[in-house]
């Protein structure tokens, strides 16, 4: 832990993680490109497509467009409680007030993001994969479970060290995030509001401390939330952030899938596979999907060389 430490500060001192506190210019190389649709649903399980919402709520999110935050909480537990405690919620599924689902932006663009979601069966690493994107210089946003941090510190360390890419929050117990325990692929989400906190803030300290900066960006375990959680989350200063096309369908793709629907991806789109199932499609596909975006004149970036944060 130490020694993981020592070369995040390192890392932190030659200015590795620079670009990422702010809205970045496109530091980052590649392109590619090919034009088709989005895919649906899930994550860590065959999913099925979320409910949608019964009724009326809050701007549900989608494109991002205004300022976003500074990633270090605001509130305190017992803040939120008070806030939100009462609340009922409206909606469940991937989107929701503040929630960014794609990137805004029409240009051929595109952002990798990785989960790895930790616990029991969750807690590989997929090293082909990572020396994939090392060896084509391709940037990603990593999601890191708290979980899979204490389960790989050695590997933790050295992509926390590494530019190309961007560390975010996938929280702590890897719990869907709701204000009444409503589950996803079986999986009980938070009970309540001051879980929610829970959730969120406990893996965003332990990233806070490692990195010497808070991520910027908050993806629920499953991806799934209610319109109260998302609240809860912007009011906390992070960003909520979602999917736009399933890459790996929670890792039980084949390469084939992986491949046809990462090369199906529109510009704007945010691409969620997993980085924590070396025994998936994931890699491979992600393999063939790469080369051909970028014969096709793609880029890809980290989230926050497109998302603008204050
Ligand atoms: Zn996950």
């Amino acid at each position: 832990m130490i020694a993981s430490r020592r070369m995040v500060l390192a890392a932190l001192a030659a200015g590795a993680l620079a670009g990422c506190d702010r809205l970045g210019s496109p530091g980052s190389p590649a392109s590619g490109g090919r034009i088709a649709s989005a895919v649906p649903a899930g994550s860590h399980a065959p999913g099925t497509a979320p409910t949608a919402a019964p009724t009326a709520a809050p701007p549900s999110g989608s494109r991002v467009t205004g300022p976003a935050t500074s990633a270090t909480p605001v509130l305190t537990r017992a803040q939120v409680v008070v806030r939100y405690g009462h609340l009922r919620p409206h909606t469940w599924g991937f989107g929701g007030p503040g929630v960014v689902r794609d990137l805004p932006t029409a240009r051929r663009v595109i952002a990798l993001t990785f989960d790895a979601c930790g616990g029991r069966g969750g807690s590989g690493y997929d090293s082909a994969l990572i020396g994939f994107l090392r060896r084509r210089q391709v940037p990603a946003t990593l999601f890191l479970n708290s979980r899979w941090i204490d389960a790989n510190p050695a590997a933790f360390a050295q992509l926390a060290a590494e530019p190309l890419f961007e560390i975010a929050n996938h929280g702590t117990r890897h719990l869907p995030l709701s204000v009444t325990g409503r589950s996803a692929y079986g999986i009980p989400g938070t009970r309540n509001a001051g879980e929610v906190y829970d959730e969120v803030a406990t893996n965003q300290a332990k990233l806070g401390r490692l990195l010497g900066v808070p991520p910027l960006f908050f993806r629920a375990g499953t991806a799934y939330c209610d319109d109260v959680a998302a609240r809860i989350v912007t009011d906390m200063g992070d960003r909520l952030v979602s999917f736009s096309v399933n890459g790996d369908g929670g890792a039980t793709f084949t390469p084939g899938q992986v491949r046809s629907t990462v090369t199906a991806a529109p510009g704007g789109s945010i691409v969620l596979c997993h980085m924590n199932h070396p025994e998936s499609g994931t890699a491979q596909g992600i393999a063939a999907a790469v080369p051909y975006l970028l014969a096709s004149g793609y880029r890809f970036v980290r989230l926050c060389d497109e998302l603008r944060v204050d």
